[in-house]
């Protein structure tokens, strides 16, 4: 799950004798009351999941603010920070330097520390807020001394007030005191779990880990459930499918996988289906299945990267038939989506480059020449009614490999 093979946004910039921490505000979350008390609570043990090998660290909520503190010189600081930029349900978060509560401290240490934030900025200003009113200094003596210390220190920077290049921020708390400068954006969306689970048919194309982590972002836990039909299919194919889901669980947290046999489904249907039925009744199918799954899984719901039109087995008609087939409600995040704005959000995640990759997905291997792009319920039954249903779902099922996706 490492961050650094992309390179990191983040380096670590405080020097040894600082202390440098992550600060989350996520000031008005949407959710109030005992609610946003249960998001926060899941935030944090998602934090520390994701965290948990980068060396010692506490990560903790105090007054509407997590914190994120290394606990010895080896933790690695700038790929936390890469971590967090990509855990949902953080709008916001800034690296901060720890400073004794006193304002000698805080000056010496602000002006190592905002080097590299002030060095390309006209204007700046100081925001100063005691928590503790013992604190000697008001909040705008506070500004006033490490507004004076920074130009001193910084002869290029001016004091603007109103419309400042660059916003300083000291927060005087119980323990310590705190010197910040810029918010960085965080991943949005709520926190992974608190939406409950569900189940996403991934396949190796460009929409389905789209799908899933347009799903995350809302709070959904991800279990993943993959079709796979050797000889048809290769190992590599699967691989890809591994892969794209190790970049989805970047931002989701760990996936539970299912990986099921599909191959003697997809030959029963080539025997004993009209060819204008294949897709659809393959469709059919892996619906079954993968609520079958899902329920196993504690999933709620079934996702998939549908968009409405985009081939003959998603125009509306169609996507009634493969709904029939299942009780569950079945997530289509991208239904309204063009096919450009999904491919941007797949680069902006990071999935296009090996969704693209030319492997081979079993939809693919049996398409039909002529699909049928206005199918009725009744006449699909009718094309699959020579199919062992329950047997085949049953053995598929039983022969279903599970592994994690971390
Ligand atoms: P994708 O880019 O996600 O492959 P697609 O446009 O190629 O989507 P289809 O192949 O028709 O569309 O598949 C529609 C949806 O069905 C997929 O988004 C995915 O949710 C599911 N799906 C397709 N193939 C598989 C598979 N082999 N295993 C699991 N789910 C699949
Ligand atoms: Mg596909």
């Amino acid at each position: 799950m490492s961050g650094s093979a992309q390179g990191s946004r983040f380096k670590a910039e405080a020097k040894r004798y600082m202390k440098e921490i992550i600060l989350i505000k996520n000031g008005e979350l949407a959710l109030k009351g005992l609610n946003r008390c249960t998001f926060e609570d899941i935030l944090v043990k998602n934090i520390k999941r994701r965290l948990s090998d980068l060396g010692a660290v506490t990560v903790k909520k105090s007054q509407s603010t997590i914190y994120i503190e290394p606990n010895d010189d080896d933790f690695d600081f700038a790929e936390a920070l890469e971590r967090v930029s990509l855990i949902f349900g953080i709008a916001g978060f800034s690296r901060a330097c720890v400073c004794e509560k006193d304002i000698n401290d805080i000056l010496t240490k602000s002006v190592d520390y905002l080097k590299e934030s002030l060095e390309n900025v006209k204007t700046f200003k100081v925001e100063a807020k005691r928590a503790d009113k013992r604190f000697p200094l008001t909040s705008p003596e506070i500004c006033r001394e490490l507004g004076g210390k920074l130009l001193s220190a910084y002869p290029h920077l001016k004091v603007d007030v109103h419309n400042p290049d660059r916003t300083i921020y000291v927060e005087i708390r119980d323990y310590a005191a705190y010197v910040r400068a810029e918010q960085i954006t965080g991943a949005g969306g709520l926190p992974v779990g608190t939406a409950g689970n569900a189940s996403i048919l991934i396949s190796g194309g460009i929409d389905s880990p789209v799908a899933a982590w347009t799903m995350a972002k809302r709070g959904l836990r991800l279990n993943a459930i993959h079709f796979a039909s050797p000889p048809y299919t290769s190992k590599r194919a699967e691989m890809k499918v591994r892969t794209l889901l190790s970049k989805v669980a970047r931002y989701s947290g760990c996936i539970n996988f299912a990986i099921v046999p599909f191959t003697e489904i997809q030959d029963e249907i080539a025997e004993h289906c009209p060819e204008e039925y294949f897709t659809l009744i393959m469709r059919r199918m892996m619906m079954r299945i993968s609520e079958r799954l899902a329920l196993k899984s504690g999933s709620l719901a079934l996702i998939t990267g549908e968009s409405l039109g985009q081939v003959a087995s998603q125009t509306l008609p169609a996507l009634v038939t493969t709904d029939s087939v299942v009780n569950m409600p079945v997530l289509r995040p991208l239904i309204g989506m063009d096919k450009e704005e999904i491919v941007r959000i797949s680069r902006n995640i990071d999935t296009f480059e090996t969704s693209i990759l030319p492997y081979e997905d079993c939809c693919t291997v049996f398409t039909p020449k002529h699909p049928k792009t206005r199918p009725t319920l009744e006449l699909c039954e009718k094309a699959e009614q020579n199919l062992d249903i329950e047997r085949l779902i049953e053995k598929a099922i039983s022969e279903t490999e599970y592994s994690y996706i971390d």
